[in-house]
C-alpha cells in the first residue's frame, strides 16, 4: 500500500515524497481513508506513529477543495498541550502543505501576541494552538471560530493531565456545531472516554500498538545506586562511556535546572528545558541538542512530551517517573527509525514500588546493574519522594502499583505537580507562561 493508493492529491503526494516517506505508517494507513471520509475519529496513538501526518495529509486535502476563510476565521483548529508540540505541528503542516496554497499559522503562550494577531486577521486554514493563549486571543476578539470545519485534539490525554479541560469546554462552546472532530490520545482513561463521548459523532476507532512496549529496540538497564550518589554515577557514566547525545528525565523542575548547572560545572555541557523556560531559551536549547553542540539535555516529562528528537542514542531515567506510562513514552525517545537506544535509569532505594510498577506494565524484569565505585548503602532506609513542591508525599514508592492509568494521573497530578500545576497558576495573567 502506498501514498497515492490512499487517495491523496498530487500536491500532497510530492510533499510526501519530499520528506522521503515511501510507507505509509499503519496510523495512517487507517486515518488518512477515515478523515478524507469526513467522519469523526478517535485514534489511540502516541508519537512516533506517524500520528501527524494521519491527521495533517487528510485535513490539508478536505481543506484545499474548500473556499477561502474569510478575515479572523479559522477552517481548522489543531489543539495541542504544548507548545513544542504545537511548533512542530505546525511544520508538518507546513511541509505537507507546501505545494497548497493554504494559510497556517501556529500560536502558543510565552510569546508576544501581535505577530499572531497579525498572522490570523487575513483569515487562516489551519490555525495549530495551544489552549491558553486561543482563548486569549478569542477573548480580545482576535480570532473567529465559528467557522471551524475540522477540530484535531492531539494528545488529549496530556492536555487533561495538565488541565486544560476548562478551556477546552471554552473553546468547544464557541466552534460551530457542525464539524469534523479527531481526537488523538495515547490512553483511553475515563475522562478521555467522556470527553470522547460528548465531543464525537459515531468516530472511526483506530488503535495503533504502542511503540517500544515491549521494546525491542531499547537496550534497558537499572543502575542500583544510593539517592545522594545519581549525579555522580551519571557524570561518571557519562564520561566513562563517552556519550554524547543524552536526554536525562528529572521528576522535577528545579530537579531538572539543578542537574543541569551540576553537570556543566563538571564540563559536561547541558541545559535543562521545562514549563518555566522561555520559549526562546526552549528552542535554543533543543536546537543546540539536535545539532550535537549540547551533550545533555535535562527534562520533565511535560516538557519532553512530543518533542521529535529523531534516532537519540541515549535515554537516562534520573528519576523514574510516578506514572509508570511514562516510563515507556521516555525510553521510547530512544531507538527511533531503527536504530538502537539505550535507556538506563538510576533508580535508589526510594524507588522499588515505581520501579516494580514499571516492570509489571512492561511485563518484564529489567536488567539490574551495579556500577564499581557506587555501590548502595544495603542499609539505605527509604524515603518518601519528593513531589515537585518541595514537599514529600508518602506514596510514590509504597504504591508500587502505578501501572494503572488513573492511579498513575492521580499521582502525576500530586506528585508531578510542579509542571502539572503550571495551566492553573496562570489564571491571573493574559499571556506569559500559559503552557508548560
Ligand atoms: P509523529 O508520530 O507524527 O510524531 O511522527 C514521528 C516521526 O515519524 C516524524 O519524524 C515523522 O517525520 C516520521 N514519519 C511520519 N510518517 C512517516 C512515514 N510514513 N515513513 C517514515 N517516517 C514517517
Amino acid at each position: 500500500m502506498t501514498f497515492s493508493d490512499l487517495g491523496l492529491r498530487a500536491e500532497l503526494l510530492r510533499a510526501v515524497e519530499a520528506q522521503g516517506y515511501t510507507t505509509p505508517t499503519p496510523i495512517q494507513l487507517k486515518a488518512i481513508p477515515a478523515v478524507l471520509k469526513g467522519g469523526d475519529l478517535l485514534a489511540s496513538a502516541q508519537t512516533g506513529t506517524g500520528k501527524t501526518a494521519g491527521f495533517t495529509l487528510p485535513m490539508l486535502q478536505r481543506l484545499a477543495d474548500g473556499p477561502r476563510p474569510a478575515k479572523r476565521q479559522v477552517r481548522a483548529l489543531v489543539l495541542t498541550p504544548t507548545r513544542e508540540l504545537a511548533a512542530q505541528v505546525g511544520e508538518s503542516v507546513a511541509d505537507y502543505g507546501r505545494h497548497l496554497t493554504l494559510r497556517s499559522h501556529v500560536i502558543f503562550g510565552g510569546v508576544g501576541q501581535q505577530p499572531q494577531v497579525d498572522a490570523i486577521r487575513a483569515g487562516l486554514d489551519v490555525l495549530v494552538a495551544t489552549p491558553g493563549r486561543l482563548l486569549d486571543l478569542h477573548q480580545q476578539k482576535h480570532v473567529d471560530l465559528s467557522k471551524v470545519e475540522i477540530l484535531v485534539l492531539d494528545e488529549a490525554d496530556r492536555m487533561l493531565d495538565m488541565g486544560f479541560i476548562h478551556d477546552i469546554k471554552k473553546i468547544l462552546r464557541v466552534l460551530p456545531e457542525k464539524r469534523q472532530n479527531l481526537l488523538f490520545s495515547a490512553t483511553f482513561s475515563n475522562e478521555i472516554q467522556a470527553l470522547a463521548g460528548k465531543l464525537l459523532d459515531d468516530p472511526a476507532m483506530i488503535e495503533v500498538a504502542r511503540r517500544n512496549t515491549t521494546a525491542e529496540l531499547v537496550d534497558q538497564a537499572i543502575y542500583r545506586v544510593d539517592r545522594e550518589k545519581k549525579r555522580d554515577l551519571l557524570a561518571h557514566l557519562i564520561t566513562e562511556h563517552d556519550w554524547q547525545q543524552v536526554l536525562v528525565f528529572t521528576r522535577t523542575k528545579h530537579g531538572a535546572n539543578r542537574l543541569a548547572e551540576q553537570l556543566s560545572k563538571q564540563d559536561i555541557p547541558s541545559m535543562a528545558i521545562h514549563g518555566n523556560k522561555s520559549q526562546s531559551a526552549r528552542t535554543k536549547a533543543l536546537a543546540a541538542f539536535k545539532t550535537g553542540d549540547l551533550q545533555v539535555l535535562v527534562a520533565t516529562d511535560i516538557a519532553a512530551r512530543g518533542l521529535d528528537i529523531n534516532e537519540l542514542p541515549h535515554v537516562v531515567n534520573f528519576e523514574l517517573p510516578n506514572v509508570a506510562e511514562d516510563y515507556v513514552h521516555r525510553i521510547g525517545r530512544t531507538g527511533r527509525a531503527g536504530s538502537e537506544g539505550q535507556a538506563v535509569s538510576l533508580v535508589c532505594v526510594d524507588e522499588h514500588g515505581l520501579l516494580k510498577g514499571i516492570e509489571r506494565l512492561i511485563k518484564r524484569d529489567l536488567e539490574k546493574r551495579i556500577e564499581p565505585g557506587f555501590e548502595p548503602d544495603p542499609n539505605a532506609k527509604p524515603e518518601p519522594i519528593e513531589n515537585g513542591r518541595g514537599k514529600r508525599s508518602g506514596g510514590g514508592g509504597r504504591n508500587g502499583g502505578q501501572g494503572q492509568r488513573r492511579q498513575g494521573q492521580a499521582a502525576g497530578q500530586r506528585s508531578g505537580g510542579d509542571e502539572a500545576r503550571a495551566p492553573r497558576r496562570r489564571r491571573g495573567g493574559r499571556s506569559g507562561s500559559r503552557q508548560a
